[in-house]
């Protein structure tokens, strides 16, 4: 099986308006509190999102993304957690 992985630029989807340190769980998009972190994305050190969750050595670890910012991604760039 092949197992292709692509990248996204965080800017690329992070929003103008996001501001840092403004709630303990910000969506990673919008900077929004999520209450209830259900959907995570994984960010590497270069500021890029790849579609694995799987261990890296470039891996900075999954941060939350809230319901609504989860559908402006495709849907390999985004899991659930468990
Ligand atoms: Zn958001």
């Amino acid at each position: 099986m092949m197992n292709w992985l692509f990248k996204i630029s965080l800017q690329d989807i992070q929003e103008d308006s996001y501001e840092e340190g403004k709630s303990d769980n910000p969506c990673i998009c919008c900077g929004k509190n999520i209450k209830n972190p259900t959907y995570f994305v994984h960010l590497l050190t270069s500021g890029e999102l790849i579609s694995s969750d799987g261990d890296m050595e470039d891996s900075q670890g999954l941060f939350p993304i809230g319901n609504a910012c989860k559908n402006k991604l495709p849907n390999n760039f985004y899991f659930k957690s468990c």
